[in-house]
């Protein structure tokens, strides 16, 4: 019952010229790989934690034993963080939001222009290694944020709709040091039908006791 690494939806070469061959290879098998062996290797310590998703790990860390709450939240973060990332993205995608998500943005940003340079700024901000967030609030609203490390809005009370990689691992071989630039050329490979699909279970109310993902 160990958690597993998800396939990667796509070709390694799929996201092209947006994100390069070599940084999906190594950030899906070794970067995303490394989380899930950890965190399994964590959670061989505390046997009764086996049958929870790493959503639920992460949901209240207090509630981890101490002894791994380190290793849960940085690993299980992981973990759930990269199972998303691989999937709001995909080949032939960008351009402007649709559906009820388009509508969400409109009506909080304005446009998606203003939305999409907020978002960008809080990932530029970021000092050091993190992600960059769109989040729903528990009234429904929707929010930009950014979290440290492996951290995901769900230790926050807070519904991840989805976030953006700001490590250096996710753009450093082709972009160096210019993460805005990686910022900027990261909206050409949205998938916005999984983010509408993440959208709706938020509005659904399902992302307080729901895992966002079916597997674990
Ligand atoms: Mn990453």
């Amino acid at each position: 019952m160990a958690h597993e690494l998800p396939p990667l939806p796509y070709a390694y070469e799929a996201l092209e010229p947006t994100i390069d061959k070599q940084t999906m290879t190594l950030h899906h098998d070794m970067h995303h790989g490394a989380y899930v062996k950890n965190l399994n290797a964590a959670l061989e310590k505390h046997p009764e934690l086996a049958g929870k998703s790493a959503e639920d790990l992460i949901r209240d860390l207090n509630a981890i034993p101490e002894d791994i709450r380190a290793a849960v939240r940085n690993n299980g973060g992981g973990h759930v963080n990269h199972s998303m990332f691989w999937k709001i993205m995909k080949p032939k995608g960008g351009g402007d939001p649709t559906g009820p998500i388009a509508e969400a943005i409109q009506k909080t940003f304005g446009n998606f222009n203003d939305f999409k340079t907020k978002f960008n700024d809080a990932g530029a901000k970021q000092f050091g290694s993190g992600w960059a967030w769109l989040a729903g609030k528990p009234n429904g609203e929707v929010q930009i944020m950014s979290t440290p490390n492996q951290d995901n809005p769900i230790s926050q009370g807070l519904y991840p709709i989805f976030g953006n990689d700001v490590w250096e691992h996710a753009y450093y071989l082709k972009y160096n040091n210019r993460r805005p630039e990686y910022l900027t050329a990261w909206w050409n490979v949205v998938n916005w039908d999984e983010i509408n699909r993440r959208y709706a279970a938020f509005k659904a109310g399902k992302g307080a006791h729901e895992p966002a993902m079916a597997h674990r």
